[in-house]
């Protein structure tokens, strides 16, 4: 998934009935989390290898950290435990979509071999381009379409 991560932390924030703006705002930063790793791929790894295979694109990754983090939250920290599994939540919905055309080292630390569901070859100049012309970008736009209609739903139960 390339464009679609910031209208997807929307719907599920929506979903989650997420009222707050901060916890809508945790939301749609863990929908967009895992690919801050771009930053490691282009600025320091110099593309080395795929950016998937940081750790923040491994589930494995995240229910290790959880089984640290979650326990901790409920001992000492309650009131955190809510935004941290909206958090997590919007990042497995980031690994799931990245699934559908991307890939992703779902077997992690037992495995690194990287799991898509569907392959889009390089058919264009450029793999963005392949990317889009390719039938899952469809599933970007919906869910675009349905993020931007929800908006103005909102928007226009607000103003009534
Ligand atoms: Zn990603």
């Amino acid at each position: 998934m390339i464009t679609a991560h910031i209208p997807s932390g929307y719907l599920l924030g929506k979903s989650l009935q997420a009222k707050h703006r901060l916890l809508m705002a945790v939301v749609i930063i863990g929908a967009v989390f895992p690919d801050f790793d771009l930053f490691w791929f282009y600025f320091v790894d110099g593309k080395a290898f795929h950016h998937h295979r940081y750790w923040v694109h491994a589930p494995g990754f995240w229910l290790l950290i959880s089984a640290i983090i979650i326990p901790v939250l409920l001992l000492w920290y309650k009131a955190v435990l809510k935004p941290y599994l909206f958090f997590l939540a919007a990042v497995a919905l980031h690994i799931c979509l990245d699934t559908i055309a991307g890939s992703i080292m779902w077997l992690w630390p037992f495995s690194n071999q990287l799991y898509e569901l569907t392959t889009v070859p390089a058919t264009q100049s450029h793999w963005i381009l392949s990317f889009m012309v390719h039938w899952t970008f469809g599933l970007e736009i919906g869910i675009w379409i349905i993020a931007i209609a929800m908006v103005i739903r909102t928007r226009l139960s607000l103003d009534t």
